[in-house]
């Protein structure tokens, strides 16, 4: 192996050009190795494409020892290190496809110092001896890839993740990084907590991706709006989410007797057929992709130009990260969701007996996915809003940008929820904010003495329903969140306490059953 270089960001600048041909690092990635370089804990939080092997890829190649990079998926751990490979870098990757006498090859070369990077499954490093093995070697710092699915708040939970605490048990000297594209509020307190970090620096990279522009529509004849779609969008990349495998086969079927070349991709197939797919689509000889949400982790193409969604996703995650498949180049590209309130109605029963123990969390989080269909206001702002990031204007392209519906004055709306919330000390759930404010005489409201609060009944002149999609329009906009981990509390943000203050007006749509909504014809 080459000599170590000193651990400083010029030689760090010098690996990055001989080794990717890169001239300069991304602003935050700088900073990222910097920190990790001078042995700190590090949490990275940026989007799919923004860069994130890098910020440990480099300082393991500039540092002493081999970096472990735990990974949760098979098929990703192989491209990596062979990209890395490719470019001169001595990585390999253990789990359960590698045969025994290729994984005592691939130990030989770290107990001599051979290799820069070990990729490897968090069930293989909690396997039997595996931590010992690693004691015997010199570790530069563990990478936790994926870090987001040690949280059983975010949307890929993997229990295993729960166990890489014993990391910093066994390993108290060795700094950790955790990177992951996706992770709201709890998801990132989870990471911290579980991977008993101390006191990283956390890096928070904008999520916003302006070139996408938003659009959801109506979900009748969702063929025929695709079809037309494709007709306005020739030769141009692109991929259609769906929920099942079979719409996934019925609707390429469909794509491909227009002539354009598509093909589907799902969990049924081999591995081969699933290959070849996705080469088919790397290569430009396929233009669609129909597929469910098992296709696009790590496919690196920049130029998708359109994601579509055939159904509602199951919440905000998936979507962002779904969405964040097209436009990596960025420029201009299209995320367009179908969207109907049986699509709700479905994900709820599939929800429900997929994991009872989440139900609640899963079905908060699917209402606030349909929340964003059904939006009054910008989309974009309620993405970010989301992800816990604030954009201070419209963003001008998204379909409610660019055809806003009509509003009202809903700040006196909005003022009565909030102090109402305000009155019940931040403990009242959605539900239970909306009996208080309609007067009812419930067990929950009475128990709590929520009767007794000024606010009580305040908001009698308004059905359930109307409430129910003010509150999530305040939820939308910014000026509440919801604190999952107190029994789904609704918590006042500073934007929230402008509103109640009056400094701050709040405009409103009409609330609108999706039943009638759907009625209207889709507009051309
Ligand atoms: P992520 O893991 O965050 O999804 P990647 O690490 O795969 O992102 O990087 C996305 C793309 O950006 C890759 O093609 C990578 O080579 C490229 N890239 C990363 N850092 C730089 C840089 N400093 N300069 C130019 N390209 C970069
Ligand atoms: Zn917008």
């Amino acid at each position: 192996a080459a000599e170590p270089l000193a651990p400083t960001i010029e030689s760090a600048r010098k690996v990055l050009k001989k080794y990717y041909g890169y001239d300069a690092f991304r602003p935050m990635q700088e900073d990222i190795i910097s920190n990790i370089m001078g042995g700190h804990d590090t949490v990275v939080l940026m989007p799919t494409g923004g860069g994130k092997s890098i910020c440990f890829q480099v300082p393991a190649v500039v540092q002493e020892g081999v970096c472990i990079v735990v990974s949760p998926l098979i098929a990703l751990m192989k491209d990596q290190v062979e990209a890395l490979k490719a470019n001169g870098i001595p990585a390999a990757y253990i789990n359960s496809s590698i045969g025994s006498s290729e994984a005592n090859n691939i130990a030989a070369d770290c107990l001599n110092g051979h290799l820069k990077l070990l990729y490897v499954s968090p069930e293989k490093l909690l396997s039997d001896g595996f931590l010992s093995f690693l004691k015997r070697l010199k570790v530069s710092m563990f990478a936790i890839d994926e870090a987001h699915c040690i949280s059983s708040w975010g949307h890929d939970f993997r229990p295993e993740y729960t166990q890489l605490r014993v990391l910093r048990e066994q390993f108290p000297q060795v700094p950790i990084i955790a990177l992951t594209a996706t992770a709201d509020r709890l998801t990132r307190r989870d990471i911290q907590q579980q991977l008993r970090l101390t006191k990283p620096k956390v890096f928070l990279s904008s999520f916003d991706r302006p070139n996408l522009n938003l659009i959801v529509r109506p979900g009748q004849d969702r063929v025929g709006g695709i079809l037309e779609f494709l007709e306005r969008h020739q030769g141009e990349a692109g991929i259609i989410y769906c929920l099942s495998r079979k719409q996934c086969e019925t609707l390429a079927q469909k794509i491909q007797a227009k002539g354009i070349k598509a093909d589907y991709y799902h969990a049924g197939l081999t591995p081969n057929q699933r290959g070849a797919v996705q080469e088919g689509f790397l290569k430009d000889d396929l233009q669609v992709i129909v597929a469910t949400i098992a296709f696009g982790m790590g496919i690196d193409k920049s130029n998708v130009r359109w994601v579509i969604h055939y159904n509602l996703p199951k919440n905000i995650e998936g979507y962002y990260q779904e969405i964040g498949r097209a436009g990596r180049d960025g420029t201009p590209a299209t995320a367009l969701l179908f969207y109907s309130f049986g699509d709700v109605m479905s994900l709820r029963d599939m929800l429900t007996k997929e994991n009872p123990q989440l139900n609640q969390l899963n079905l908060t989080k699917l209402e606030r996915m349909q929340q964003f269909a059904e939006a009054a206001g910008c989309r974009r702002r309620i993405l970010l809003n989301y992800f816990g990031e604030t954009l201070p204007h419209d963003c001008g392209n998204c379909d409610i940008c660019r055809n806003p519906p009509t509003t009202f004055d809903g700040t006196e709306i909005a003022q009565k929820a909030l102090s109402a919330l305000v009155r019940g000390r931040e403990r009242l759930s959605i539900s239970l904010l909306i009996d208080v404010l309609r007067g009812m005489r419930n067990q929950a409201v009475l128990s709590g003495g929520f009767d007794q609060i000024k606010t009580y009944g305040a908001g009698r002149d308004l059905p359930y329903l109307d409430w129910y999609s003010y509150v999530h329009q305040m939820l939308n906009d910014g000026l509440v969140y919801i604190a999952y981990e107190e029994g789904y509390a609704l918590k006042i943000t500073d934007l929230g306490r402008e509103v109640l203050q009056g400094q701050r007006p709040v405009s409103m749509k009409k609330f609108q059953p999706a039943e009638k909504a759907e009625k209207k014809p889709r507009g051309r």
